[in-house]
């Protein structure tokens, strides 16, 4: 059985207390490996290799920096299949998406922070009659934490780590425990790129000890999270009275508003991308699907249509659509969801059973699941599912939308389809969410701040936000 190691150091180690964890492939519900589950000890040393390192990497020059930055880059699209292969093996998720999604983007965030590095500028001020001049200095915090889920693996890994190194910090990186194996190996891709040792350290555990362990170290000064609602309330709580800066990217509950004068036939295409893309295991799913009066017959028989249609099949084979859920207590939650909108009178238009495959009948198969609720207030309408389950339901007036699409406790993305101008800018001012998508769907500039309100998070990642969360802003004041 392969067991993965940490890479600390630029040295792949055993874990201290040798505890190791299971890996399960979700495809066929195998365990086909073990990862440490590291304890604080391991994280003292991944912290000691960054804290070594600092001094160095803090005054490597952003030029060297960068190109380090896109030399991993291009090792990650050199080696495209074979991390592609492991994502879809370890995640569940279709390789195809593993081939044109995840790795391709998790090598732009190395490329785009290379670049990016390089012009990143501060402010300076005059004090106009008082003879003085105020300059900004960024300079890079330190040892920092990144910790990140298992749904886009390496792409959400490396969106945090890639920053926080071109910023000249050094890191201490946890992925999630049900996905790590390409994390492990971005530590060879590292070794290869010539990233200087101590840089950056990947362990590998559980939340609740290894991520702990990264939340409560004293000197890890920054923290930048990505997962559940609830786990990053409790690192908040923990890391407060220690003041780290803090990245929170949590759960969101998405509305996708359809207007009747939309463009129909790219709507459809894209609403059932946005519903069960990954199986619907992205926060960014629009997985409540409002739809104006005037068409919601119309697009209801389209939509079910379309969704009874996808694939649910292997992740290796290249036609499916529907790959596996990530875990075997992840597929129990989201049945048991759609048990709980049977009870709230929910109607299953279509979808909601378990799918068996056949040689691979242990793996954590779920139909594509359409739901028409009578109520927004409804539980599986307000309570974040993450699986490949939607909510429909019309609506009449743009006030009326508006209401339903805010009153629930996330706030991180929302569609808007409709091709009036006047009414767009409207909605998407009045939207409570961190990012609106008009006629489109997860379209992504890497420049622009990504993040959520309310129960979605704290701060903002993407672009120079990211650039600016990993590095200390100090004002020098001179009088002349
Ligand atoms: P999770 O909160 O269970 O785990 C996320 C990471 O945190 C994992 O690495 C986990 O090991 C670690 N962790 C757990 N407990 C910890 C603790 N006490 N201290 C430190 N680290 C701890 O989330 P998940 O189930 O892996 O991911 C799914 C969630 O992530 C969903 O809610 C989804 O919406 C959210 N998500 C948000 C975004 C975003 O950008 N806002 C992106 C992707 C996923």
């Amino acid at each position: 059985m392969h067991k993965i190691k940490n890479y600390i150091n630029d040295q792949f180690l055993l874990p201290i207390t040798d505890e190791w964890i299971d890996n399960y492939n979700p495809s066929n519900g195998e365990i086909y490996g073990q990862i440490p589950n590291s304890s604080t000890e391991d994280i003292e040393e991944a912290y000691k290799a960054a804290k070594n390192a600092f001094p160095t990497w803090g005054q490597t020059t952003i030029e060297e920096r960068s190109r380090i930055l896109i030399k991993i880059s291009e090792l990650l699209e050199e080696n495209l299949q074979r991390f592609a292969e492991a994502e879809s093996k370890d995640n569940g998720k279709p390789i195809s998406l593993a081939k044109t999604v995840d790795i391709p983007r998790a090598a732009s965030n190395f490329r785009f922070f290379g670049n990016a590095i390089t012009q990143f500028a501060s402010e300076s001020h005059e004090s106009v009659g008082q003879n003085a001049i105020n300059y900004t200095l960024r300079q890079p915090i330190g040892v920092v934490g990144c910790i990140s889920p298992w749904n886009l693996p390496l792409y959400l890994f490396t969106w945090k780590i890639a920053p926080a190194i071109a910023a000249g910090n050094c890191v201490v990186a946890k992925p999630s425990e049900i996905t790590p194996m390409t994390a492990y190996l971005l530590g060879e891709i590292c070794n290869e790129a010539g990233l200087p040792k101590g840089v950056l350290n990947i362990v590998h555990g559980l939340g609740s000890t290894t991520g702990q362990a990264i939340v409560e170290h004293p000197d890890i000064k920054a923290i930048s999270f990505t997962g559940g609602t609830a786990t990053g309330a409790h690192i908040a709580k923990v890391a407060a009275p220690m003041f780290k800066k803090l990245s929170l990217e949590l759960g969101g509950k998405n509305p996708n508003i359809i207007f009747a004068d939309c463009d129909y036939n790219e709507m459809l295409e894209t609403t059932v991308r946005s519903s069960f893309a990954n199986q619907g295991q992205i926060c960014l799913c629009g997985s409540r699907i409002f739809v104006e009066q005037s068409i919601y017959d119309t697009f209801k028989t389209d939509f079910v249509k379309k969704v009874k249609a996808l694939k649910v099949g292997h992740p290796s084979d290249s036609t499916t659509n529907i790959g596996a859920l990530v875990s075997k207590s992840h597929l129990e939650k989201v049945i048991q969801y759609i048990e709980i909108a049977k009870e709230e009178d929910g109607i299953i238009l279509c979808g909601g059973n378990e799918v068996t495959i056949k040689g691979y009948e242990n793996g954590y198969y779920l139909e594509p699941t359409v739901i028409e609720v009578s109520t927004d207030e409804c539980r599986v309408n307000q309570e974040e599912i993450f699986g490949p389950v939607v909510t429909i339901m019309p609506f009449k007036t743009e006030d009326e939308v508006l209401e339903m699409a805010n009153k629930v406790k996330y706030g991180l993305s929302a569609t808007l389809w409709t091709n009036n101008l006047k009414r767009t800018m409207r909605m998407s001012n009045k939207l409570q969410t961190g990012i609106v998508w008009v006629n489109t769907w997860m379209m992504r500039d890497l420049r622009t701040p990504f993040g959520g309100v309310k129960a979605s998070g704290v701060g903002r990642e993407g672009g120079f936000e990211a650039l600016r969360f990993f590095t200390e802003a100090k004002n020098v004041c001179i009088k002349y």
